[in-house]
């Protein structure tokens, strides 16, 4: 029988199947071949002894959180409280997509603007769809649905943005503690393996801190740019060009005559060259 691994605890594992959650243990082969089943492991198990006999081939793997097969990865961001910030957004995005997952973003307490603000964030939205970036407002349920559908998605942001509240609002069954009570709980000293999807709809999501707190690896720098849908990078003149300084590069001038928005630019270059990098101040 096969399943999903949604939750572990020490050595047992819980598998949804289409007849509900087996708990099993793990076969001491996996350890013998160094293998150790992640949460959103494909498995196949013995229903009747209750133990996972094989570990099918992983789509892809995380380190931080440990979690195996992500289809998609839901931001969420904050626009008041804490201030929203583009390159932390950005920043965040670009991790995702160097592990070649979706990344779908949802803003947060859009409510709290001003007439001015909210006219600038949905500017913003419209840019980021139109290269390609999914991003919604987290009043927006059906199009959520819709994203999400069927995938097996980590939920990722800074604390306080709202996490909680936005699985709560997905399935107020979940009854999730806030972000400031786990805080306090010390939720962040739990282990990296301290994974549980919940079932929403026909998606399977994890609640983790991951994503927000990685430094991008050094050896992953070269291949930032193309986590930027909108730079033009085979149509730059230069080969392996950088896109920082050099007088006629592609992405530089799409900057200068407005086709790449200001933010975007200036969070490429504090991510790849220097992180008190600003495009306005430069002007
Ligand atoms: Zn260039």
């Amino acid at each position: 029988m096969e399943g999903t691994i949604v939750k572990i605890i020490s050595n047992l594992y819980s598998v949804k199947t289409v007849d509900g959650i087996h708990e099993c243990r793990a076969r001491g082969k996996f350890r013998n071949d160094d293998i150790t089943p992640l949460a959103g492991d494909r498995v196949i198990i013995d229903p009747v002894n209750n133990y996972i006999l094989e570990i099918k081939n992983r789509r892809n793997e995380l380190k931080r959180p440990m979690v195996a097969n992500i289809d998609a990865c839901l931001i969420v961001s904050s626009l008041k409280r804490p201030t929203f910030s583009p390159f932390l957004l950005d920043k965040m995005i670009t991790n995702v997509l160097l592990e070649d997952i979706e990344p779908i973003v949802v803003l947060s307490k859009y409510d709290l603007l001003t007439d001015t603000e909210q006219e600038e964030i949905k500017e913003l939205i419209s840019y980021y769809n139109k290269i390609g970036i999914k991003m919604i407002l987290n009043t927006d349920t059906n199009t959520l649905d819709k994203y999400i559908d069927g995938k097996v998605l980590v939920l990722t942001g800074q604390t306080g943005v709202g996490k909680s509240t936005l699985l709560n609002k997905l399935d107020g069954s979940l009854n999730l503690a806030t972000d400031d009570i786990s805080d306090a709980l010390g939720r962040g000293k739990h282990t990296t393996r301290h994974v549980e999807f919940f079932e929403y709809k026909n998606a399977l999501i994890a609640d983790t801190p991951g994503f927000s707190a990685l430094d991008i690896e050094e050896d992953k720098k070269e291949n930032i740019r193309y986590t930027f849908p909108e730079f033009n990078n085979d149509g730059c003149k230069f080969r392996d060009c950088k896109h920082l300084k050099e007088v006629g590069c592609a992405v530089i001038e799409d900057v200068n005559n407005g086709k790449i928005l200001p933010s975007r630019y200036e969070s490429y270059r504090r991510m790849v060259d220097d992180e008190n990098y600003s495009f306005i101040s430069e002007k």
